[in-house]
């Protein structure tokens, strides 16, 4: 990336000379130039680390490039201190995908190495005595006797390395030199540290043949046809398969074609908690070095995953949505698990989606990726239909499961009990007395979402945010689930002083207790946010549940991903209504996920599944057509909708967002910002709209106002020629301290 100040023609100031480029983290979308370290003789390579001092400290930064001038007069630049790496540390096809994502996103490319590297790498690290050793400076290693004189120890260092090769610090305290002669090889230039690990890790041997204990049934034994027909080029498959289908199945055989060829697979799950389950899986099956990344890992653990990736030692990765930017020593196949989840996105600093990256890395790794969901993104599959992606559809349950059936249950005009509707509860009363085990599913954790005051009408808010606080029963107080905060639950109305206070709303809590005096008999598990923060606790909950005894379980969207629950026969979702008329334009799709996810949980062995799906708008078109139809015919139906509204897959968006404890800052920032990108456009006719500044739907959190500004156009790349330009005079407009600003390409929800 080259410098921003860069022009044409060369300011009489600027330096004439080698100058390399550095990524360096920092908010600025730029690189910085440097000159070539002093004691250095050999030209440096992209992608190795140097140290440098920015500012008032010493930072580590990344080469990226060389040039032959900076516009900067050579008083203004420095040198660089150290070299840290002798080669590259990624390979070039993941460094190429970074300069991409950071082009993509418009995102500084110092940040986007430093998501990139775990954090061992991008900090000053004391020398770890077990890690580091040195090696010869490669045009040295001819070096005439001359330039050691009389310093004999240093030429015995000197040939040491040369016949030995690189020195760890163990060895040379057993060897008996001093620290003396190697600074001296240092001062001269002529050796240079290194980073051992790596190259003593090998790279695993490739799999044996194993026998398959199940046989494809014909639509996954098509899949994997496909797949493998495709090896060691690119392609992106979407398997749609729906829930208990057998896609980890037809995952497994086409990583065991790449293992058996010596290659590495890396497979991206949604979340930590299904790690356990998902390495016990492919452990069970696979005899090869796996290891895992996500956000549960130490920095030594991190670390140390990381360079089994790298090295080639380690034949699976798996990890979540950051995961996508391990280096591999030879990549096979991506696999993404469940590719709908919108927890690929990152959704603060680099808001970057996994998922997209993780098909231009297989592009640029040459290999092929399965996206896999039972519900695939509206933006998956209308890569489909353009024939950008291949669709293969597994319709069927494997095994002997049969699918579950979908009713929808009005509960608008009956008068509930806690939520329930009399159907419902007959309905669990006769799963629990078959000997079944019934889920119920409620996105809202504790009590109630909602305390106000009979009298006046008054309700409990949070000051920092505009939310209701949520009253928690266990341990009771109020508690706002934005930001935090907490407090006592009042006995009094603080407005009017009457004692009326009532709840309205059900969380998790609540269903809890309920269903605890409802059904004495048989054990209540809850499973959110709140009852899992105990190490192990979620663990020892899901054990619980699969020795398959009757029980009634109540779960957030915790639940809803990727288990498996062999002996759950009834799923009720109380309250479908949230997603019918959100905020946000990808509600009804979010909607319809989860409750085909979550349905899928119910019936994946023997016993056929059933299906309650509560809501107050029972014959809503969209709640309807998913009851009655697959969920693709659904899809289908959404697209149409979005094509309509020009929402995405159909037009592309981005959203610059300000934050504030002062309202007037963040908004004066969008209407400059807002002004700028409206000139840009008109000067360079873009098909570009602009929609704001407007107030976020949720206008302020934690006590700071948040704002948006949206750009919406059919045309991707005009898209990007209005930020290429619109950005850098971003950066320009003044902010105070209490203000901030991002940017956020194809944003997962405007809220
Ligand atoms: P998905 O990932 O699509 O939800 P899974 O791969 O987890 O589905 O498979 C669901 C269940 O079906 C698992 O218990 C799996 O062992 C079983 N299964 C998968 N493929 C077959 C098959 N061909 N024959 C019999 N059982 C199968
Ligand atoms: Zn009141
Ligand atoms: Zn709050």
């Amino acid at each position: 990336m080259p410098n921003t100040n860069s022009s044409n023609s060369p300011n009489p100031a600027s330096y004439q000379g080698v100058v390399y480029n550095i990524a360096i983290q920092s908010p600025l979308r730029r690189c910085f130039d440097y000159l070539p370290p002093v004691k250095h003789p050999t030209p440096l390579t992209s992608g190795v680390r140097v140290l440098v001092s920015f500012g008032r400290r010493q930072v580590i930064g990344i080469v990226v490039g060389r040039a032959c001038q900076s516009d900067l007069p050579k008083s203004k630049l420095k040198a660089i201190l150290s070299v840290i790496d002798a080669a590259p540390l990624l390979p070039k096809t993941l460094m190429k995908v970074l300069h991409w994502a950071a082009n993509y996103y418009h995102h500084p490319l110092g940040d986007v190495y430093s998501t990139a590297l775990p954090s061992k790498l991008r900090t000053v690290q004391k020398p770890d005595k077990r890690n580091l050793g040195w090696q010869l400076v490669k045009q040295c290693e001819a070096c005439p006797n001359d330039v050691f004189g009389k310093a004999h120890r240093q030429r015995a260092l000197f040939d040491y390395i040369r016949t030995n090769g690189p020195l760890t610090a163990s060895e040379m305290a057993q060897s008996g030199f001093n620290s003396a002669a190697l600074k001296g090889l240092k001062d001269k230039g002529l050796v240079e540290s290194v980073e051992l690990p790596p190259t003593l890790l090998q790279p695993f041997s490739a799999l044996a043949a194993s026998a398959h204990e199940l046989s494809l049934n014909p639509e996954q034994q098509a899949a994997v046809d496909l797949i493998k027909a495709s090896a060691n080029t690119y392609q992106c498959f979407v398997l749609d398969g729906v829930t208990g289908s057998g896609k980890t199945e037809v995952y497994m055989r086409v990583m065991e074609d790449q293992l058996r060829a010596g290659k590495q697979c890396l497979v991206l799950i949604p979340e930590i908690g299904l790690t356990p389950q998902t390495i016990e899986r492919f452990r069970k099956r696979f005899a090869c070095p796996t290891v895992a990344l996500h956000s549960g890992l130490n920095d030594s653990e991190r670390f140390s995953a990381w360079q089994q990736a790298k090295s080639g030692a380690a034949g699976i990765i798996l990890g979540t949505r950051s995961a996508i930017f391990t280096p591999m020593l030879r990549p096979g196949i991506i696999i993404l698990d469940e590719e709908h989840d919108s927890s690929f996105k990152q959704q603060e600093g680099f808001r970057y989606s996994a998922r997209d990256l993780s098909v231009m890395r297989a592009k640029e790794e040459k290999i092929s990726i399965i996206l896999g969901s039972a519900t695939p993104s509206l933006e998956s599959l209308a890569n489909c239909k353009s024939n950008k992606f291949q669709h293969i559809a597994l319709t069927k349950r494997a095994g002997e499961a049969v699918p579950a059936k979908l009713q929808l249950v009005d509960s608008s005009e009956q008068s509930l009990k806690h939520g329930f509707t009399e159907y419902t509860l007959g309905a669990i009363n006769q799963q629990l007395s078959s000997g079944g085990q019934v889920l119920v599913f409620i996105n809202r954790r504790g009590f109630a979402p909602i305390v106000n005051c009979a009298n006046c009408g008054w309700s409990a808010e949070c000051e920092a945010c505009n939310a209701q606080f949520t009253v928690h029963s266990k341990p009771a107080g109020l508690r706002c689930h934005h930001c935090g905060a907490a407090q006592r639950i009042p006995t009094c109305c603080p407005h009017c002083q009457s004692r009326d206070l009532t709840t309205a709303g059900i969380g998790t809590q609540q269903v809890e207790s309920f269903l605890e005096q409802r059904f004495a008999s048989t054990p209540v598990i809850r499973i959110d946010r709140d009852s899992t923060r105990r190490k192990n606790s979620l663990d020892e909950k899901l054990k619980l549940i699969k020795q398959g005894d009757p029980c009634l379980l109540i779960g957030t969207q915790m639940i809803a991903k990727g288990h498996h629950f062999p002996s759950i026969s009834l799923v009720v979702i109380l309250d479908a209504d949230s997603g019918l008329f959100s905020a946000d334009f990808r509600g009804l799709e979010h909607m319809a996920q989860t409750i085909v996810q979550v349905a899928g949980r119910a019936g994946r062995e023997k016993r056929r599944g059933e299906v309650i799906v509560q809501s107050r708008h029972s014959s809503h078109e969209a709640l309807v057509k998913l009851s009655n139809e697959p969920y693709h015919e659904y899809a289908d139906y959404l697209l149409e909708t979005r094509n309509a509204s020009h929402m995405p897959p159909y037009s592309h968006l981005a959203l610059v967002r300000a934050e504030s404890t002062d309202f007037s800052s963040a908004l004066k920032f969008l209407t400059d910002a807002a002004t700028r990108a409206n000139q840009l456009i008109q000067a360079n006719s873009l098909q570009v709209q602009t929609m704001g500044p407007t107030p976020a739907p949720m206008e302020k959190r934690a006590g700071r106002y948040r704002l948006q500004l949206l750009l919406k156009t059919t045309s991707r790349s005009q898209l990007h020629r209005l930020l290429s330009q619109l950005v850098p005079n971003l950066e320009l407009i003044r902010l105070d301290s209490k203000s901030r600003w991002s940017l956020d390409v194809d944003p997962q929800d405007l809220i």
